[in-house]
Parts: C-alpha cells; structure tokens; sequence
C-alpha cells in the first residue's frame, strides 16, 4: 500500500499536478492533461494489475535519537531524496526534484476533509492582483510596488470548519420612541422608553473559521466570502502540486469564535425589525445553539510573509475568487513630506482667507491659528488614508450564511417617559 501520492504522467513519468485553469491534472514536463476522473481510472487498472504508479514516497524509518515527537521523514520515490516535511505539512514538493507528494498517509491518520474548494488562479494572476492591489494604496514604499516583491507567495490549503447551526435567541431590548413638538423658540423632545421582548431563530449554513495556528485569524476571516457551489468532495489529487496543512485548532476550540459572529448577526437582524424606535440597546439576552453539522474543508489560499523594516507583513489572495489582503507598509519619510506640503498650502490659503473674514486680527496671529487648525486637519486626514493600506479585519458578523429571520414570541411594554427641553436660539 502506498504511504503517500503522487500523480505519475503516463506518458513520460513525470508527476502532474492540479491545473487551476483547466481544473484537470497536467504534467509539467510534457503538458500531457487529463481529467481527474480519467486518471483515477487509469490508476485504479494499473492497480488491478498490481502496477502502483502512484507512490510518492516511502516513509522512513523513525529515528530512535530523534524522539517520539519528531516529525515522520519520507524518500522520494522520483530522486531518492529526503523529504522532512512539518508536523501540519500535508502536501509538499520534494526539495531536490520538484516532485509533488501528497502525504495521504498524514491526512487519512488524522481526518480525511469532507470537502475542498479548488484552486482557480495560477502565480501568475496572483502577481497581476497583487500590483493592482498596491497601486491603490498610498505611501506605499518603491520595494513593495513591484510583483517581485511576492515573488515567494505559496499556494496553500488551509483547514477550515465549516458550523451550521440553528441560533434561537430571546432578548429584551430597551428602545425609544421619539416625538418632537415645538413651542415658539423652545422645542419638546419627548422620549417613550419600552422594552422590548423579543424571541426569533437564524439558521445558519456554513459559518467558516479556520484551523490553523499558523494562519492568522482576521487574516483568513478577510479572504471571505468563499463561494461553497463550487466545493468538492475531497480527493486528493486537487493537492498535488500545492501545500496543504493539517488541522491544530480543532472544531471545537474554534466554536466560541464562530457563535460571537452568529449571536451579533442575530442581534442586527432583530434590531432592523424595530425601525420604530431608537437609541436601541440589548438589555438582557439568552442564546441557544443547536448544531446541525461541522465540516472540514480545505480552501485554496495564497500566502506570503515578509518582513521590512523588523516589522512582519502578510499577504493573502482567496485562490477561489482572487480576493487580496494585507496590510501594505507606508514609507515615513513620504507621509511627513505630504503632510508638511499639505500643511503649508492649507496655512497660507486659510491664513489670508481668515484675515479677510477677521479685519482685526494680526497677521502672525491669523496665520498661527490657521497653521494649527490646518496641521492637526492634515494630520487626521493622513492618518485615515494610511489607515486605509489594511484591509485586514476580524469578522464579526455573520450575515451571508443566515437564512431568514424568523420572528418568536415577541411582547412590546411602556416603561417610562421623559421629555428634554432645547432653547432654539
Ligand atoms: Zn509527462
Ligand atoms: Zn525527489
């Protein structure tokens, strides 16, 4: 039995790998291409024939001084080398030949996904999203413009679980209804406080999170939406030629994270029904959670790590629907030079703008004042454009996988009222 896969060319021996483009498998050195379902079995009447063309590589022997925690060493079958790969490493290339293996034997110990999504983009498209990506930030440093500068981004499968789960929650909200009357100069604001009892349940298909120390969490929640139509069954030979990693964050150290994003989606959906009032907010709530099914899926990422400057830059692009994230760098020096600039033509409009409104100020004073005003203006706006080079955020909503609201018990009651008076002058 073999202990690991490969994908054997039947035409010049070389291993194919999984072609984004054509979704099939294609051999690299004689760009022979066949449908998956052709190879298996092509491969299934060699085996019938005792031929495994198949083998990636042997498993080795575990070292005795190595200790029982170290990772399992492969042979090569193609160029008898060492292959070492990590403890999560699931699918690798062997580092002296290029070779794909696919360590099934790593998967099939641990749990065998139930689905996986496909990649659609090879390196080359992810170069391309990756400049237009950049030219839309700002400040950004000339290293990080060019594709050269992911040239070692690597595509990945990551584990994810996939939650479905029904979400029954009863929440007593406290919300106002406002009326404002006016009395000559003076206006009445009145406020109507109730509360609120509401009851209702969101059905949920599919709430992603993933599996994987490694992977950062809001890094992998910002490569979301993945588009579940085009997932799966798993099979193996969508890895060969690609990483892919082992689960070590299981399903269920993952459930909180994944029930704040299905209590918050419930909490929105409720508080859109109650459009009548305002200054709205959860007083007490209770959440129950029937779980209707966790799947493992593998989902295709690209993934680059970089450092510049001592501080670690990630990038990502979803290899499904080429959905790029990061948080691009900005140089310093280039954002104190724009906001000196701005800064200076600001002050000198608004300083001569300010002494023609202000007759009676002095020149140094009104130029002081619009220096301040306009350096602290510039400043801000600075700030939000950097801001804006990341676009890297935890989800904490839920929306796209819950089906309609539907509404529960429910029950509106009077509280209390207090009016605030304004002078209108
Ligand atoms: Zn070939
Ligand atoms: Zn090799």
């Amino acid at each position: 039995m073999s202990e690991t896969d490969r994908y054997k060319c039947p035409s010049c021996g070389g291993t194919m790998e999984f072609n984004p483009k054509a979704q099939n498998l294609k051999c690299p050195f004689c760009d022979v291409e066949m449908a998956l379902e052709e190879y298996k079995s092509m491969a299934e009447q060699k085996a019938a024939n005792n031929v495994d063309i198949q083998a990636g590589a042997k498993k080795m022997e575990a070292d005795p001084e190595a200790g029982e925690n170290a990772p399992a060493k492969y042979v090569c079958n193609t160029c008898g080398g060492e292959i070492s790969p990590s403890f999560v490493s699931a699918s690798t290339k062997c580092p002296f030949c290029d070779a794909p293996v696919v360590l099934t034997d790593k998967i099939k110990d641990q749990q065998v996904p139930d689905l996986l999504i496909p990649f659609k983009f090879e390196k080359k498209d992810v170069k391309e999203t990756y400049v237009k990506f950049v030219s839309k930030m700002k400040f950004v440093p000339a290293s990080f413009k060019s594709s050269a500068h992911i040239d070692a981004i690597e595509a990945t499968y990551v584990p994810f679980w996939l939650y479905s789960c029904k979400t029954d929650a009863k929440l007593t909200i406290e919300g106002e209804i406002i009326t404002k009357s006016t009395f000559g100069d003076t206006q009445k604001i009145k406020h109507d406080v109730y509360s609120l009892y509401r009851e209702a349940q969101l059905d949920f298909k599919d709430v992603p999170a993933d599996g994987s120390k490694d992977m950062d969490d809001d890094l992998m929640d910002s490569l979301e939406p993945f588009k579940m139509d085009e997932a799966r069954p798993y099979d193996s030979m969508y890895l060969s030629g690609f990483g892919a990693q082992l689960f070590d964050v299981s399903a269920e150290d993952n459930t909180e994270r994944v029930r704040e994003r299905m209590r918050n989606t419930v909490v929105q959906a409720v508080m859109k029904t109650l459009s009548d009032y305002e200054n709205k907010s959860v007083k007490e709530s209770e959440y129950r959670f029937t779980e209707n099914s966790i799947k493992y899926a593998l989902f295709p990422v690209w993934i680059q790590k970089t450092s510049w400057n001592n501080e670690e830059y990630v990038f990502a692009m979803n290899g499904q629907t080429g959905k790029f994230v990061g948080r691009v760098p900005v140089d310093k020096m280039k954002v104190t030079i724009s906001w000196f600039v701005s800064t200076l033509i600001t002050t000198i409009i608004g300083g001569f703008l300010y002494q023609a409104v202000e007759k009676d100020v002095g020149t140094g004073q009104a130029f002081m004042i619009a220096f301040i005003a306009c350096a602290v203006v510039c400043g801000i706006v600075h700030a939000i454009i950097v801001a804006g080079n990341n676009n890297v955020a935890s989800a904490d909503m839920a929306m796209e996988y819950g089906g309609e609201l539907i509404p529960g018990d429910s029950s509106d009651a009077f509280v209390r009222t207090y009016t605030e008076t304004r002078s209108r002058k």
